[in-house]
């Protein structure tokens, strides 16, 4: 059964420092584990055989104890030029999802480049949100740190675009899978791995307190979203039973903190969901609560999910609740395109993949514009 065996360690998810540790314990130099990085970043083969100048011996080691890649592709949904949805299998037979999501000229100009990868960092999510069907399926682990960089390394293969910036919105809560995650964001970060800047990447939670203080103190500049999604103490234990363990003032208690040791201002993610936040009192609170602490507000009306009763507000109750905040100083955007308003939160949606022998297969999320 694929569920017992032994799975080997993929060569996408060690950091240099690993690797030259493990070249060290074989007798072998520094160089060849810029050698390897080089080919695996680089030149991206997808195996050892094709690493011609290294020598047979130790192209045998790293077989033995290394996977070359860790996903497979398995579908990709959506238009070239707008947002893409990338299916990958997981060697235990899972599945897990990264979204492609072009810049809007509309918000960035004509000649923005920025080319966003919306990545997952679990497959499911313990966190129980009652909007997000991720949650409602319950979690099943953690991605490595490999399946976490693969994502990127293999959507830039598949679809010959440069990613340049990260969200770590897809399915999952980030700060639940924190030291892999940071493993990982060592690799996308470095100059001998993907090379992306630790500016280009937002870090998403729901509220983990313990982990946004960890990352204030991770030496590297990324940027932080807070799936807000509520105000008050009433308003956010109602949809995210996190609230219940860390709550409203526990959690800016850590964003004030996050603001002490890093440059990056916060952004408050808030679905707008019909009768359940988007009060425009609960707008108020919240306007006073950005203000604190210097960050910008990301309205997203909310997208219907199959099985969900939840519903969007109309277009000029949003407009309304938006008007509350940028009276009161806040730097807010709300958008309306399909498609984009998935980079505004983490997991929303799970769907369910019929396989050729007829079973059916969990698989992440599929966003449905209402
Ligand atoms: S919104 Fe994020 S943290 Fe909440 S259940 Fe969904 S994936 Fe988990």
């Amino acid at each position: 059964m694929i569920g017992l065996r032994v799975l080997k360690e993929s060569i996408t998810s060690l950091t240099k420092e690993d690797l030259t540790a493990w070249m060290k314990e074989r007798g072998e130099t520094a160089f060849r584990s810029n050698q390897v990085l080089d080919w695996v970043w680089k030149k991206r083969v997808s195996s050892f055989d094709a690493m011609s100048n290294l020598s047979e011996p130790l192209r045998e080691k790293l077989v033995e104890a290394f996977d070359a890649r860790v996903l497979t592709h398995v579908e990709t949904q959506g238009s070239k030029d707008t947002t893409r949805k990338i299916l990958y299998k997981l060697r235990d037979g899972r599945y897990v999802e990264s979204v492609l999501i072009p810049a809007n000229p509309a918000l960035y100009g004509e000649r923005s480049d920025r080319m966003t990868l919306c990545v997952s960092s679990q497959v499911g999510c313990a966190f129980g949100c009652k909007f997000c069907a991720s949650g409602l399926a319950g979690f099943t682990r953690n991605l490595t740190a490999g399946e976490i960089t693969e994502q990127i390394l293999q959507t830039e293969e598949l679809t010959g675009e440069k990613i340049n910036n990260l969200v770590f919105m897809g399915m999952g809560e980030p700060m639940a899978n924190l030291d892999n995650l940071l493993k990982g964001v060592e690799v996308i970060t470095s100059d001998w791995g993907l090379g992306i800047g630790a500016r280009r990447l937002t870090i998403s939670t729901s509220g983990v307190v313990p982990g946004i203080q960890r990352l204030a103190d991770f030496p590297k500049q990324v940027r932080l979203a807070i799936s807000l999604h509520g105000a008050t103490n009433e308003t956010r234990s109602k949809i995210m039973p996190v609230n219940k363990k860390w709550d409203v003032s526990e959690l800016f208690k850590a964003l004030n903190y996050w603001n002490e040791h890093k440059k990056q201002r916060i952004t408050l993610e808030y679905i707008l969901i019909k009768d359940v936040n988007d009060n425009l009192d609960e707008a108020k609170v919240l306007a006073s609560r950005a203000k604190e602490i210097n960050a910008k507000v990301n309205l997203i009306p909310y997208n219907t999910v199959e099985g969900l009763e939840w519903e969007r507000p109309s277009e000029t109750h949003c407009r309304r609740f938006e008007k509350e905040l940028v009276n009161r100083g806040v730097f807010t955007t709300l958008r309306f395109e399909k498609g984009h308003d998935i980079d505004a939160a983490c997991g929303q949606l799970r769907l369910k993949k019929e396989t050729s022998d007829g079973l059916i297969e969990e698989a992440p999320m599929k966003i449905k514009s209402s």
